[in-house]
């Protein structure tokens, strides 16, 4: 599914097209040369010994992924066939709790469908409709009488919000 849904530069491979490389039913046809980026991509159904076989990208037709850099980043990549795969269960409920979870560190649950990205708050979905390569996805956070509210939006890699982020985040040494 990796080698479908993600997006390959050395390749100029588009995300949800199949690669050229890649064999059905046997796998990568140039395994032993295959890109930096397939390389170095750590799918998470093969790291997370707790994830069930339903969680398997070819059964459940999405690929997740773990981002770190700032409060980190779960970037789930949905098969565009199957756009509405991850609204299933145990998955959005898991996806759910996962943000709940990780709201002490800011950190994110992001689905993407093609470019259209949505955010996994712990209580609701965010629709922030289609976001371009030039954009970036951050969570405004704001204390209220009735507690924290979390806010995600997108926003230009050149807005000063963006840049500020990204400098804190390359002075903590991540990413
Ligand atoms: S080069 Fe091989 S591992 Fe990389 S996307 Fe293509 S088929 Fe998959």
């Amino acid at each position: 599914m990796c080698c479908k849904v993600m997006r390959i530069p050395e390749l100029a491979k588009e995300p949800n097209l199949w690669c050229m490389h890649c064999v059905r039913g046997q796998g990568c046809e140039r395994y032993e040369t295959r890109p930096g980026s397939c390389r170095e991509f750590q799918c998470m159904y093969t790291t997370s010994p707790t994830l069930t076989p339903a969680w398997k990208p070819s059964e459940c037709k999405f690929v997740m992924q773990w981002e770190p850099g700032g409060g980190g980043r779960l970037s789930i990549h949905v098969d565009t066939q199957r756009p509405d795969a991850w609204k299933k269960e145990p998955f959005l409920s898991t996806f759910h709790q996962w943000a709940a979870d990780g709201v002490a560190q800011n950190m994110q649950v992001c689905v993407f469908v093609g470019r259209r990205v949505y955010v996994v708050m712990p209580d609701r979905m965010v629709d922030l409709g289609e976001v371009g390569p030039d954009e970036v996805i951050m969570t405004r956070a704001t204390q209220t009488p009735r507690g924290l509210v979390l806010e995600p939006f997108k926003v230009s890699k050149d807005d000063p919000r963006a840049r500020a982020a990204m400098d804190a985040q390359a002075a903590h040494g991540t990413p």
